[in-house]
């Protein structure tokens, strides 16, 4: 074995850094070794559609950590290097360069990888399967005025990485099988209106259609779609969506589905063992239900509560994670279940541009969107969590 800790971070994403912050806050001396596959040092995700294309985002809010940070807490790390396997009973875990570590307790924060679809073309090279640092390094070098770029996908990643790229002058075309932008989210109204502002920005969006296979002929991209579009770019970004990394969880017999299983501790059937980030499936505790999510300060809040219920905090994770997006001049927040199959009800101050959005189930507040509304996350999940029964009456003026 070539060295014991007692704690291990496996991913060394805003969850795997967080979680060291959790370990760090209540043991001070404790062995602690990050592992994590990627080159760069921890860093926020966000910023890769978003401030970095604008020069708004300086290293201090890119990484979550100055470079010294690690040296500084007595962290062990290894940036670039692949968790092959863990053995819950021997409680070790093996990295590809062979190398067996001991572990007391163990996080695995190994995140999503980026989904490819199933058709001819789809791992041609050169395509952006958008997630990382090292994306976003070669998107930028290559997003040069006058290019062309097809962006598949209308969700999260889609909408923002074809509003950066119209931003820096890219001719961008979007493809996604859903009538609007952000369906899954936004109301039929709202994701119409910003479908019409992006189009009035001069991004050409192909609704409704389906790539049916991607091509390279001559250096450029050639996406045919079910209705017969034939689009041409230099550029092809696919944002469909993640799956979690739960591989290694899964080989080491921990219980999956969607992600990796673990309780109010975030703790897995296995007492040692820990997962947090977008690859925990958790109970859910406002909402009463087993859940996974897939943004920022979940992984941010779960990371830490995690690495503090590994240094004996006992904590359960009773958190209402918020998640943000930003289109063009379109900023909002939300908590909790927002999802447009809900029951919608707005209350716009300006229409589809301000205002409060409330998703309901049986008549009570499951999930709030705050449009260019700020600070008031707080009352929003005072009002899922108090489970009172509304009315679309007793809600407009509700938050302002
Ligand atoms: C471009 C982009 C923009 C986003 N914008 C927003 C936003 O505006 N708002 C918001 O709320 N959320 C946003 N998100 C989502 C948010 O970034 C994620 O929820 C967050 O990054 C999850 O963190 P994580 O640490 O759980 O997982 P990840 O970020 O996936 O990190 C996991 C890390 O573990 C590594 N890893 C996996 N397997 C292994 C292994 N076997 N060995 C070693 N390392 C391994 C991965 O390579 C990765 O570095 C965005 C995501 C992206 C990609």
């Amino acid at each position: 074995m070539s060295k014991t800790y007692d704690y291990i971070v496996v991913g060394a994403g805003v969850a795997g850094s967080a979680g060291v912050d959790g370990i760090r806050a209540l043991d001070a001396a404790g062995r602690v070794l990050l592992l994590g596959n990627e080159a760069d040092r921890p860093y926020n995700r966000p910023p890769l559609t978003k401030g970095l294309w604008l020069g708004k985002t300086p290293d201090t809010k890119l990484y979550t950590h100055p470079e010294a940070y690690w040296e500084e807490q007595n962290v062990d790390h290894v940036f670039g290097v692949d968790v092959t396997g863990i053995d819950p009973a021997a409680q070790t875990v093996t990295d590809a360069a062979g190398n067996v570590y001991g572990f007391g307790k163990l996080l695995l924060a190994t995140g999503g990888a980026p989904k490819h679809p199933t058709l001819p073309g789809a791992d041609l090279p050169g395509i952006f399967y958008y997630r990382y640092l090292t994306d976003y390094r070669t998107l930028r070098a290559l997003a040069v005025p006058g290019t062309r770029a097809v962006v598949v996908g209308g969700g999260f990643i889609g909408s923002e990485i074809a509003a950066a790229l119209n931003t820096v002058g890219v001719a961008v075309t979007m493809l996604y099988p859903e009538p609007y932008l952000v369906s899954r989210v936004f109301p039929e109204g709202l994701g119409r209106a910003l479908q019409e502002g992006y189009r009035a920005r001069g991004i050409r969006i192909v609704a409704e259609d389906a790539p049916t296979a991607f091509t390279r002929p001559d250096g450029s991209y050639v996406v045919t779609t079910k209705h017969g579009e034939t689009l041409t770019a230099d550029l092809l970004i696919v944002g469909i969506g993640i799956a979690p990394n739960t591989a290694l969880a899964e080989a080491a017999g921990l219980a999956t589905a969607n992600g990796i299983t673990v309780d109010a501790y975030l703790q897995t059937a296995h007492p040692a063992i820990f997962a947090a980030g977008d690859v925990a499936n958790f109970p859910y505790q406002a909402l009463g239900t087993h859940t996974r999510v897939e943004h920022w300060d979940n992984a941010l809040s779960q990371g830490k509560a995690a690495g503090r219920n590994m240094a004996g905090a006992a904590e359960p994770f009773t958190y209402m994670p918020y998640f943000y997006s930003d289109l063009f001049e379109f900023g909002y927040e939300a908590v909790g279940e927002v999802d447009a199959r809900l029951q919608t009800v707005t209350d716009w101050t300006q229409e589809y541009g301000t205002g409060v959005l409330y998703y309901l189930r049986d008549d009570t507040v499951r999930g709030v969107m705050l449009c260019n509304v700020w600070g008031k996350l707080d009352e929003a999940r005072a009002l899922i969590r108090g489970g009172e029964k509304v009315t679309p009456d007793s809600l407009r003026g509700r938050i302002k």
